[in-house]
């Protein structure tokens, strides 16, 4: 039988293979045993400091390990684990800690400059997570914890317990409070060994990426879970991460697509050894068809791509490696993110009525699983609005604020829900609009926004980098548009602007483009 709390997985995991390694990073490596008595260790130190059920433990680390080590403790008082992104500007960490009322933080040296600018007065105890951070009075999570007996508290979580808290990463507004339950989170890792062919018995994982994202998060655990090995690497450096798959015969992995390209333009990685490689899942945006091509070539194994999101606990669809074809007459399906997963069911909606749209028609992605997430932290509203219908013994349909539509059965992602224009009456998306101004010659990158008009209710803009030393106006873009699309979906005006406001992971920030033109309008922007 399957276990349903993360605690009792590692529970079990330390009576089956104690002495197995369960962790390598560059330091140590932590047995099955190790984890478990060290994560009892802190579970009395939270205990000590009075930290119980309910209470939120965060950490602000890229050391995984004892991430994972803090995360288990606090479930092991019935407590939540709150990994934070460290890639946040000091007042968004300070937001997120006091808007989960953190009472314990484990911190890296390099983000304590951070901390020293901001008041969190909830918090109990702070602990720095690496030699280096001494002197800076910060007690060591590592000579902290010894201090305490390697005695599990015992609390056992009801599947259904908040197990984690995680933060939204702000792409579309102030970041929320995700919170996922134990049954979340076990039903996530069954899925994801299941969909990529992870064998505790025989398979080596590989995680380079964060614990405060859900897929670093269920790269932690999911090996750990099934009872394989994984390799843990706090940064990503790409040559160090080709040298390491071969050294400790990697099986299995999960790459955002950018690491895959970074790693294929490191010097010498066509001679790598990569033969123990048997799959790469990557997700979080969708691959270009040369990477994928040069990816199959160089890697040699199978390619399985993900959306997912962090309120669904990680996966929605996959596209599976028979569908990783890129000379195929089915290579159109490499511009789909699959189809979805066992446990989902999934729906296109009108953002309007909810109503269910026809086959190929875009509106919004709804979904019903077991693995949707409990709710936004502290914020009923929020949650009743992703859950329109209220929950129900299936997990309730959530709406997932991404806009695409479903063809023979597999997704394809288009737009946020929150960037979509309604003009006049008619649903535009810009991406299309994005598409068609691509093929502008001088233009480098784009962003199509609405912004309000007292006739159409919004009218369509787009913002415009254009290539160096290359020009257009905005009456040329504009004409040009009119060659490719229906005259409604044209942008009306053109900003010429020197570079795109973007969040430290990429993602392209909208929301910041808007925001001039609706400061007075009544429409919120976030
Ligand atoms: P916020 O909710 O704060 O705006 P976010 O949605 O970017 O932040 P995540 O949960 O990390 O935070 O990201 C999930 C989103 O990433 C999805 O809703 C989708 O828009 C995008 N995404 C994930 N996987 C893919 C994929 N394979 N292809 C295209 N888009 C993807
Ligand atoms: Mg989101």
């Amino acid at each position: 039988m399957r276990d349903t709390t993360l605690t009792e997985a590692v529970r079990r995991q330390s009576r089956e293979r104690p002495g197995d390694t369960a962790f390598i990073t560059p330091e140590r490596t932590w047995t099955f045993a190790q984890i478990h008595e060290e994560s009892s260790r802190v579970a009395q130190g939270l205990a000590s400091l009075g930290i119980g059920p309910g209470d939120r433990v965060a950490c602000l680390t890229k050391q995984t390990d004892r991430a994972v080590v803090l995360l288990m403790a606090a479930c092991k008082v019935g407590a939540v684990g709150m990994p934070v992104n460290w890639r946040l500007a000091p007042p968004e960490i300070e937001y997120v800690l006091n808007n989960g009322e953190a009472r314990f933080l484990m911190i890296d040296e390099v983000f304590q400059e951070a901390l020293a600018r901001i008041s969190v007065p909830s918090l109990r105890l702070t602990v720095a997570s690496d030699a280096k951070a001494d002197g800076k009075n910060l007690p060591l999570f590592d000579a902290w914890r010894a201090g305490f007996q390697p005695e599990d508290p015992g609390h056992e979580a009801n599947p259904d317990d908040t197990a984690l808290q995680l933060f939204s990463s702000g792409t579309t507004g102030l970041p929320k409070g995700i919170e996922l339950t134990h049954a979340n989170l076990t039903l996530m890792n069954e899925l994801y060994a299941e969909s990529t062919g992870f064998d505790g018995a025989r398979s080596v994982f590989f995680n380079a990426l964060p614990i405060f994202h859900i897929a670093g998060i269920n790269s932690a655990f999911m090996p750990l879970i099934e009872g394989g090995r994984n390799l843990l690497l706090p940064d990503f450096d790409p040559a160090r991460v080709i040298a390491a798959i071969g050294e400790h015969r990697v099986s299995h992995t999960f790459l955002v697509p950018a690491m895959m390209l970074f790693m294929l333009q490191t010097p010498g990685v066509e001679k790598a050894d990569f033969s123990s490689l048997e799959l790469i899942a990557y997700g979080g945006s969708p691959a270009g068809e040369k990477l994928m091509i040069d990816a199959q070539r160089v890697f040699g194994c199978k390619l399985l791509q993900i959306y997912g999101m962090t309120e669904a606990a990680g996966t929605l669809t996959a596209l599976s490696p028979e569908d990783h074809d890129p000379g195929g007459a089915r290579a159109h399906l490499l511009r789909s993110a699959g189809k979805p997963i066992r446990s989902v069911d999934m729906r296109i909606v009108d953002p309007g009525t909810l109503e269910e749209v026809g086959e190929g028609e875009v509106g919004e992605v709804v979904v019903r699983a077991l693995h949707n997430m409990k709710g936004y932290w502290r914020n009923p509203r929020a949650t009743a609005e992703v859950f329109p219908h209220g929950r129900d013994e299936r997990g309730g349909w959530m709406r997932t604020g991404d806009a695409g539509y479903l063809r023979e059965g597999y997704l394809y992602i288009h737009d946020r829900i929150k960037d979509m224009i309604i003009s006049g009456g008619e649903n535009i998306y810009p991406a299309e609009v994005e598409n068609a101004l691509s093929y502008h010659p001088a233009v480098a990158e784009c962003a199509v926004i609405g912004v309000p008009d007292e006739k159409w209710g919004e009218a369509v803009k787009a913002c415009v980098v254009l290539k160096p030393n290359a020009s257009a106006d905005a009456r040329e873009i504009i004409t040009f548009t009119r060659e490719r699309l229906a005259h409604y979906k044209c942008p009306k005006s053109v900003d010429i602007v020197a570079a795109l406001p973007r969040n430290p992971s990429g993602k392209l920030l909208k929301r910041i483009l808007r925001e001039p033109y609706w400061k007075d309008a009544a429409r919120q922007v976030s």
